[in-house]
């Protein structure tokens, strides 16, 4: 098969380099991700982009943030072009707590530390918390660059299924026992419970507590990556997990998906001491966050009405992901199902049986639609027969032609 000039890079790269012999085995362990490689092809003209999860930032008030920006320097401009603490800015942090406070949470800012968005927080929490061959339990399939961070920190990421209802205790439970029993314990139990990447699947109200009990008898501490938590599209958010252990769930936080990626601000709750750890790993990872772009969120949320402003792009996403919705019952062909997040910005699809997303993947491009292949989402090469398809970026015309397009050539014989 191949694959168009852009996708290359997703083919295994050619034989070893005289520089495998300088890189650590940290950096051995880095390989390009599936999504990343996608997203020049995807950006190219003519294509409907179903891969990237992009908020869309366009329906943002632009003079609003400029004027803001604008102010962050006019009255602050001594702090915010200063270095700061690698803690992150007070004020935020306070603000952050108040974020927190909508889905249970109970934070005080001195267990808050602001990050380089979520991601960097999931660096650092591997960092401070793996060492190479410790053992990761996660969702299967889970939020790709995850297995990218936990790869790099040489880490096992071992992967458990889940139902509509997100992860079963039950089976989490037997996981852990059976690795136990195995002399390699698991450290860690990575988890997107709502709205997850790649599913959109939102972990049932009456699962929380009894995962919660499963980590706790195990004695495996909890990271909650919840970047979509604010964007359910119907009554109230779900109560985070970290609202009910915080001692022992390290809670990671972002404004990428309710405000801004370019901002790169994100954070994470943990218990003090592990706080205090993060803190130095930070310093040493980058002196300080930038306050130029945390006071800008700090004044964002100060002086906007980013709780109604929220409301709209819920409203926004939900459209797009009934437009999906109504796309795939129209366009996709017998054997295909897939999942109804009510939040977030993800659709999980199972293709026809037989079928391999990756084979698809090229001739869906040439076709003009991109999507990311679920083995993207697994350590071990399964997730074959299924496609993580992102609603929140295209217009529902988009969504809906990038769909019938899919469609078409999931009925072609390759
Ligand atoms: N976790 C999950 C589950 C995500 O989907 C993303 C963004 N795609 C991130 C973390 C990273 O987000 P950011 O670094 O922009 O906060």
């Amino acid at each position: 098969m191949r694959f168009p000039a852009e996708l290359q890079e997703l083919q295994p790269q050619p034989g070893p380099s005289p520089w495998d012999a300088r890189f650590s085995d940290s950096a051995r362990c880095m390989v390009p991700s599936e999504v990343r490689s996608l997203f020049s092809a995807a950006a190219s003209p003519g294509i409907v982009s179903l891969a990237g999860g992009m908020p869309d930032v366009g329906a943002l008030p632009m003079d609003t943030m400029a004027s803001i920006l604008a102010d962050v320097v006019r009255e602050n401009g001594t702090t915010a072009l200063q270095y700061g603490t690698a803690q992150g800015d007070p004020g935020l942090r306070r603000r952050i707590c108040e974020v927190m406070a909508l889905e249970g949470i109970t934070a005080r800012p001195d267990d808050v530390m602001v990050t380089v968005g979520s991601q960097q927080a999931l660096d650092l929490v591997a960092r401070v918390l793996l060492d190479p061959g410790d053992t990761v339990v996660a969702e299967g399939p889970t939020y790709v660059t995850a297995l990218g961070t936990f790869a790099a920190a040489r880490a096992r990421v071992v992967q458990i299924g889940m139902d509509r209802a997100g992860t079963v205790p039950e089976e989490l439970a037997a996981e852990f026992a059976r690795l136990a029993a195995e002399g390699r314990p698991a450290k860690l139990f990575y988890t997107v419970p709502t709205f997850q990447n790649p599913t959109g699947i939102r972990l049932a109200a009456g699962r929380r507590q009894q995962i919660l009990d499963v980590c706790r008898a195990a004695d495996v501490l909890v990271v909650e990556d919840n970047p979509y938590g604010l964007l359910h599209y119907d009554g109230t958010p779900s109560r985070a997990l970290c609202a009910d252990a915080p001692d022992r769930v390290v809670y990671l936080g972002s404004f990428s998906k309710t405000l801004a990626p370019g901002l790169r601000v994100g954070w994470v709750h943990a218990p003090t001491e592990l706080t205090r750890k993060l803190v130095l790993a930070a310093e040493s990872a980058m002196l300080s966050h930038s306050a130029l772009t945390q006071l800008t969120v700090d004044r964002y949320l100060r002086t906007e009405p980013w709780q109604e402003r929220l409301g709209t792009f819920r409203t926004r996403y939900r459209d797009r992901r009934d437009a999906m919705l109504r796309a795939l019952t129209a366009y996709m062909p017998a054997g295909t199902s897939w999942t109804i997040p009510d939040g977030g910005f993800f659709i999980w699809v199972t293709l026809p049986d037989g079928t391999d997303s990756r084979e698809l993947l090229p001739r869906a491009l040439a076709a003009g639609v991109a999507f990311v292949p679920g083995t993207a989402f697994h350590a071990d090469g399964r997730g074959a027969r299924h496609a993580r398809l992102s609603f929140s970026y295209p217009s529902p015309a988009d969504v809906d032609e990038g769909i019938r397009r899919l469609a078409s050539v999931l009925g072609e014989q390759p």
